[in-house]
């Protein structure tokens, strides 16, 4: 065959200058005529197939490249020759090279097609790299789905933001479950929170420093999460001016309600601590007294033994005897508000009614003697605490009630029971001699006496208070002040299993709510 019966005329090989820029490709360029048969290749594809171009004009495509990526029904020529229209494809030969290929269909003046131009070029290394970037971001997205926290990246130009899943997930929402905007972000931030948080974001973007900011936010049930977000400013040009912020949410939830409680523990042993030693000093104190008047009377009562004074021997005697009473009475007390710190079986629940019964009967002589009516409301509820300590709360406050009488021509005490918002409210109420205001909340203090010359430890309320503090309840007194009367008032915590717990009777007056505490 001859030369010129291949040319199709107008092909553009023909122009030198075209040829160049045709040869100075990377890709093959073969043109071929409707057979298949190559009439020019260009310097690539020449040596490509190895022969020169004056060698391939004439010879059969697919025979030279026998082994060629595409079958010859395949190729995009043979298909852009029997269409009219270009083909491109994407193959892969078994050696592992990719290839792209296209043909496309070449007309005669008349518009009848007469062969076509096939442009390949192998694409291997293209291919490598967008496998490596798709594995990356298989990588990113896997890291991302494992991770535990919450991925954002955003934008301040636009004010759009990637969140990824976990980051909705974390809150208990579904993934994509609001609109990929800042303001998702700032609608579902504690309103607390929000304005401070917004300042510092905007502020960081502004510095270009990388943060940590701690907030909360609203999650799918409405509840708020404590949230930690990291990030870093970015910048996306090369005049470094537009900026993306970047980072990460976790929820610390669980670590900040540790740390709350580690610090009301620490708090708690604080209090205990000063206690401890508020205790050990007014103990000491207390202690001394009797010891001190002990050791002077025994100095006096050899004196008088000396002098053979049988009265005043008598006298001695009588003082050191009451001191050591005096000083019995204190340990025993110690030791039982040691004692009281320590909460015993507080799930049986037990009848108010009965205790109080209980203590009055065990008051029963100094009642007696001084002729107080006492009366006990029938309707004392049922409560989750300890006996042995309840009894001892009534004991002391029905004693002290005795004792602080006064000179009551009709001295009565009331134990009774009224309704609070924060739950029922145990009473015992005297007629006696009452309390200065300025003394309600001291009296609560250990060792603390208003009148010393009385008998007494100053310990009895600091053992009431104890005990009731121990229940998880508050202890108080209410005087309009001396001569008026004293009620003590207390309420104990709420019961360990809530609905049957403690039956209260008929509701009494609703009293307010109880003030601070002793
Ligand atoms: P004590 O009775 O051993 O002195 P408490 O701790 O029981 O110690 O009481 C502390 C102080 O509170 C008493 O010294 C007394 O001044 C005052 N007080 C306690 N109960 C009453 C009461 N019902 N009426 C008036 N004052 C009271």
């Amino acid at each position: 065959m001859k030369a010129d019966d291949m040319h199709v005329s107008g092909a553009p090989h023909e122009a030198p200058a075209t040829e160049a820029v045709l040869d100075s490709l990377l890709e093959h360029v073969l043109h071929l005529d409707s057979g298949m048969r190559i009439l020019w290749a260009n310097t690539a594809a020449c040596a490509s197939a190895g022969m020169a171009r004056e060698d391939l004009r004439g010879q059969r495509c697919h025979e030279i490249w026998a082994g060629s990526p595409l079958p010859c029904g395949d190729c995009p020529v043979v298909r852009a020759i029997r269409t009219g229209q270009p083909h491109d494809v994407e193959k892969t030969t078994p050696d592992g090279r990719a290839w792209y290929i296209r043909g496309y269909p070449l007309r005669d003046d008349a518009g009848r097609i007469r062969g076509g131009v096939e442009i390949t070029l192998e694409i291997t290394q293209r291919r490598q790299a967008e496998l490596a970037v798709r594995e990356k971001e298989e990588r990113l997205r896997l890291a991302l789905e494992a991770a535990n926290e919450g991925l954002w990246d955003f934008d301040p130009q636009t004010r759009e933001v990637f969140y990824s899943p976990r980051w909705f997930t974390m809150l208990g929402y579904e993934p994509d479950a609001f609109p990929q905007v800042y303001e998702t972000w700032l609608e579902l931030l504690h309103p607390e929170d929000r304005a401070v948080a917004e300042e510092r974001v905007w502020e960081h973007i502004q510095r270009r420093e990388s943060f940590n900011l701690v907030f909360r936010m609203r999650a799918a049930g409405g509840d708020y999460r404590w949230i930690l977000a990291k990030g870093d400013v970015m910048s996306c040009n090369a005049g470094g001016d537009t900026r993306r912020l970047v980072g990460t949410h976790v929820d610390i939830t669980d670590l900040k309600r540790a740390q709350e409680e580690r610090q009301a523990l620490v708090h708690e042993l604080e209090e205990k601590n000063a206690e401890l030693e508020r205790f050990l000093y007014a103990a000491s104190h207390d202690l001394k007294t009797p010891l001190v008047t002990i050791e002077g009377f025994l100095g006096l009562l050899e004196n008088d033994l000396d002098a053979g004074d049988p009265t005043r021997r008598r006298e001695d005697m009588r003082i050191i005897h009451e001191a050591t009473e005096r000083m019995k009475r204190l340990l025993d007390e110690v030791i039982e508000l040691s004692r009281a710190g320590r909460v015993i079986d507080p799930r049986a629940g037990i009848s108010l009614r009965e205790v109080a019964t209980e203590a009055v009967a065990q008051v029963a002589g100094p009642l007696r003697a001084r002729g107080v009516a006492v009366s006990i409301a029938p309707d004392l509820p049922i409560a989750y605490c300890d006996r042995v300590r309840l009894l001892e709360v009534f004991q002391n406050l029905v004693e002290n009630a005795v004792k602080y009488m006064g000179d009551q021509a009709d001295p009565r005490i009331e134990i009774g029971i009224r309704e609070s918002a924060g739950g029922p409210v145990i009473t015992v109420r005297d007629n006696g001699i009452g309390i200065e205001p300025r003394y309600q909340l001291k009296i609560f203090d250990l060792f603390d006496q208003l009148d010393p010359t009385q008998e007494g430890t100053g310990l009895g309320l600091a053992l009431v208070k104890r005990i009731v503090t121990v229940h998880g309840g508050r202890v108080w007194v209410e005087s309009e002040g001396p001569g008026r009367g004293a009620t003590f008032c207390f309420t104990l915590g709420a019961p360990p299993e809530a609905p049957d717990a403690p039956g209260g009777g008929e509701p009494g007056d609703t009293g307010p709510d109880p003030p601070a505490s002793a």
